[in-house]
Order: C-alpha cells, then structure tokens, then sequence
C-alpha cells in the first residue's frame, strides 16, 4: 500500500535465536489520535511527519496497522530490579523493526503501551498519556542536553481508559533507539540460553553497535570494555546536569550507551548527593550520589555473563572480567573530573583540582543550593544570582578558584565561554514538566508543552526565554 513508503524496515534483531523473543503483533486500540509528533525526528529518519498522522500513519502508531517489511516481536529480557533477579521482557511494547535511515542509521522503532505480551505477567501491557508524554519531554530534554538517549517520535492517545488507582487515559508512545540491547539481555541469555544462544547475542552486538571489533584480538572483552566505556561516560553526563535516573536495573541500562526508560527521573534542584526521586527506593539505592557505584554494579552483572565468552579457562575469564570492572572506577573518575574542569572553565589539569571542585560541591551541600542555578550562576559572572553570594567560604572559594583560572593561559573569556558550553541554563524541571503535562492531559492543551519543548531543545542558550524557565518550584527559596 502507498501509506507504507514512509517507512524503511528492516529486521535484524529477529534473526537472532528464537528465544530472544515472541513474534506478534500490537493489540488493536479503539482510537488513536495524536498528542504529539516530534517533526524534526520524523525528518531525520526518513519519515514524513504529515503521512504519520493520517490514516495508516497513525493506524500504526497506535498498533493497529502493521507497515510492510515490519516483523514485530516483543523481546526477551531479564533484570536485577533493587538488587533481585528476576525474568522481564516487553510487557508492554512491541519492536516493529529496525528503521533504515536516510543517512543509513539503524534505529529501533518500538510501540511502548501497546498491549500484553507473553512477558506482561499481571500487568494489563497499556501505559497512560501523563507517563508516556513525560518520557516524551525528558527524553528530547536530554537530546537537547546532548547527552545520549533514546528518542521519541510521537505519542498518540488510545480512545481507551486504562486503570490504574483512577481512571486514565490510554497512550502509546513511539520510541526511537540506537538498540533495546539491554544488560539484562545478557543476563538473560546467560540464565536461559546455551553458550551458543549467549555468542550470538555478543556476536550481533558488535557488528551493530562496535563494528571496529574485527581488528581486536579478544572481540568479546573489547564488547566488555566498550559498554563500560559508554555508561561511564553516560553516568558522568548524568552528573554533570543533575539527572537521576530513579530505576537504574540492569534491564533499564543499555548496551548502546542511550539512557533509556523514563520512569520516576527527575533533574535535582538542591544540591544533595543523597535525593532520590522513586518512592519506592527508600534505600536510596538510586540516590543521586549513588549513581555512578550502581552504574558499576550493573555493569559488573554484565561481565559475569560475558565471562563463559572471554577464555576457554573460567578462572582466566573471571580475572579479565574484573579487571575491565575495575577500570570502570578509574575510567568514571577520569571523565568526572573532566567534566567538572569544564563546568568550572578549566582547561588544563592540575593536582588540586579535585579539591577545588569538592570544596564547592561541600559548600553547596551545606547551603542547599541550586545544583544548576549555582554554576549557571558562575557561568554569568552573577555571584549575587546565586544563594551563596554572602557566605564566607564561598567567597574563599571564589578566590581560590580565580587563581587557578588565572595559571591557565586562556583568557577568562573563553573560560566563561567554555562553562556555557558545560553548565546548561535550563533543565527539565520537575514543576514545569508537571505544568506541562496537567495542561496536556487534563485539559487538552498542548501549547504549555510545546513551548517547555522548545526551551529545552536549547538548554545551552542564555537568553532570556530561557531565564524565565530557570525559576524553583518553591520561588521563596532563593537559588
Ligand atoms: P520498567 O519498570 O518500565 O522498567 O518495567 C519493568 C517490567 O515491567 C518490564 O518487563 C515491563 O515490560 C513490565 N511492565 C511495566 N508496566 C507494565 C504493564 N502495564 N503491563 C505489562 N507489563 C508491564
Ligand atoms: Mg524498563
Ligand atoms: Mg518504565
């Protein structure tokens, strides 16, 4: 049919092992009808946003319609959710295919809310338009933070109610991404697979996410050391911005480095190591602060799965899974403190850095400050702007700081210009999101959407567009 040339599917994924998944299709919806649509994505994959919203465009989104060349499959997967082993897999989404792009990108395209599969357990496999548009908002926030992440195309409502502990409107989101290769995966393949079912997941892994691996001696430690590599760098750009991922389980970490699965997430306001956003972790197992221990953690679940792949002699596997783990912790501390140099403008290295960067983290704990509204303002040369202008280890900070840029020798100007490239001005605040997305679902009014959407896409500008969205929730408690 002519509606289906907007798509370009192809379907790699179903050509591993049939255990890594169940071929079906979307459960039909009553209705479906657009929220949203991202236009500029729809053209970077080759999709005509107009064709997506009409007819069988939109019959798709919503499941009801399968494109020509898709192979739909829900996939299999397991996980370590709070610590615990358990089976998962899509209970709740459907894979189409892999969308070839026009610049010859492969990218998942997956139906999120999409009815049950044969992993939905109890659950009802719908997902409800106030969480799909929130994944929706923060991932393009994070897009637009240039740190990587599944995308999303579009969400549109179902005509269906969904029950939760109300009554709720039904959605499905369309998610893009460079893969749902999880750790969990891994873990799966490892508990449920043959040694065979395990090598045909790596080997499919680095043709689609390491293709330079053909010239390393030992292919599956380089796929070991890749994916610590990218969720190091991806944990340090958590940090870096003040965004707590909130469910950080092994089947919620990828293996292409995109943070992936927007659930209870939220971007820190004050300053403290120890927030956590999920009610449910009341251990804070997923603090902010803990994020980069957690991070290891998974990733040494990871090796454990790989180790039957890394030496004919277990022992031999074993000790070259923990060494790649061990340079995790190195490789995080390398990139964290290049990270915060940049926030702080610094260009070089020097011994006492690390002090410098802890003495303000410290100071900023005790006031309970902004985390972003502290560097952005740093970043303006505002110092009153920010809530620790009066105090007086701050301003002994100051002087220490304005010393060490002085031993640099860029100008102080490219040192502010480097810290606008790294301290953003506005983030995903949990208040304006939630503005947002009350005007969205209960009243139907996108517009206070679309605009946080397009303050957001530009987190880096300092324009005063952007200065009205930089406000706290609570506005009596200054920056
Ligand atoms: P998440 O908390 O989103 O990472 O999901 C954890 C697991 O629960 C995954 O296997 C999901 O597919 C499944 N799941 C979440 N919500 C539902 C639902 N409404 N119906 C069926 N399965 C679900
Ligand atoms: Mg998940
Ligand atoms: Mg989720």
């Amino acid at each position: 049919k002519k509606d289906d040339i907007i798509w370009n599917f192809d379907n790699s994924y179903a050509q591993l092992p049939k255990i890594f998944y169940s071929h079906l299709k979307p459960m039909p919806v009553k209705a479906p009808k657009v929220s949203i649509i991202n236009n500029k994505l729809a053209k970077e994959l080759g999709l005509d946003a107009h064709a997506l919203e009409h007819k069988n465009g939109l019959e798709i989104l919503g499941g009801n319609y399968i494109p020509k060349d898709a192979f739909p499959v829900a996939q299999a997967y397991a996980g370590h959710q709070f610590g615990h082993f358990t089976m998962l897999g899509d209970g709740r989404a459907i894979l189409l295919g892999e969308q070839i792009t026009p610049s010859g990108e492969r990218v998942d395209i997956q139906l999120k809310g999409s009815g049950r599969t044969p992993y939905s357990r109890g659950g009802d496999g719908r997902a409800t338009l106030g969480p799909m548009l929130r994944e929706y908002i923060i991932s393009e926030a994070m897009y637009g933070l240039g740190i990587p992440t599944t995308r999303s195309l579009a969400v549109v409502t179902t005509g269906e109610d969904v029950i939760r502990e109300t009554v709720l409107p039904g959605a499905i989101l369309t998610r893009v991404a460079a893969s749902h290769l999880r750790v969990g995966t891994f873990e799966y393949a490892a508990r449920w697979g043959s040694v065979d079912d395990l090598r045909a997941l790596a080997d499919y892994t680095l043709e689609r996410h390491f293709p330079d691996y053909k010239s390393e001696e030992n292919k599956y430690l380089y796929l070991l050391k890749e994916v610590i590599k990218r969720q190091a760098q991806l944990i340090t750009k958590w940090q870096m911005v003040g965004f707590i991922h909130g469910v950080m389980n092994t089947d919620n970490m990828t293996i292409s480095g995109e943070s992936i699965d927007y659930g209870p997430c939220a971007f820190m306001d004050t300053y403290n190591p120890l927030t956590v956003f999920s009610s449910i972790d009341r251990q804070g197992r997923y603090a902010y602060g803990n994020q980069p221990h957690i991070g290891g953690w998974n990733l040494s679940r990871l090796a454990e799965t790989l180790v039957p792949l890394l030496h004919i002699d277990e022992d031999e596997g074993l000790i070259l899974a923990q060494d790649a783990i061990t340079e995790y912790g190195e490789l995080y501390e390398k990139y964290w403190l290049s990270g915060m140099r940049a926030k702080l403008g610094l260009f070089n290295e020097e011994v006492e850095d690390k002090e410098l960067i802890e003495n303000l983290l410290i100071t900023m704990e005790k006031y309970k400050v902004d985390f972003t509204n502290t560097f952005r303002g740093l970043t303006l040369n505002k110092i009153e702007r920010t809530a620790l202008f009066d105090k007086e280890d701050f301003s002994q900070w100051l002087v220490m700081w304005d010393k060490r840029r002085s031993r640099q020798k860029e100008s102080k100007e490219d040192s502010y210009k480097l810290m606008k490239r790294n301290n953003p001005s506005v983030i995903p605040r949990n208040h304006r999101v939630e503005e947002a997305l009350e005007a969205a679902v209960n009243n139907g009014d996108s517009s206070v959407m679309e605009r946080l959407l397009e303050v957001l896409s530009k987190p880096y500008d300092y324009t005063e567009e952007q200065e009205a969205y930089t406000t706290l929730p609570d506005a009596s408690c200054s920056s």
